[in-house]
Order: C-alpha cells, then structure tokens, then sequence
C-alpha cells in the first residue's frame, strides 16, 4: 500500500482504533481530515461530531 508523501505526518495509523481492520487509503485519508481518530468506514460512519453536538438554539 503506497502512501502519497504529500505531507509530513510523525504518525499515520493504518488500523481502525475501534475494531483494528486494516485501513485503505481512502480511509486514512478520510480519517485524517476528520480528526485524529483513525477508524475504518464503518466505525466513520457511526463516529459522531462532538462539536456539533451541543450547538443547541435556545
Ligand atoms: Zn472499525
């Protein structure tokens, strides 16, 4: 699995945190955008942004 060096990242997981499958790129690349939880689709799709969360209109 080849990794585009477009950026100089110390630490790139390629495991889901959650279940430890092997990430693909696209993953990894989708992980990196989102924050530093690294996590396969599935396990992506069920992460919920935090920050969102408590915008609340009152
Ligand atoms: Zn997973």
């Amino acid at each position: 699995m080849d990794l585009e060096p477009h950026s100089v990242d110390p630490v790139i997981q390629r495991t889901c945190a959650e279940c430890g499958a092997e990430l693909t790129v696209r993953e990894i690349e989708a992980s990196m955008e989102s924050g530093d939880v690294y996590l396969c689709s599935v396990h992506a799709a069920e992460q919920v942004p935090l920050d969102q969360e408590h915008e609340v209109e009152q």
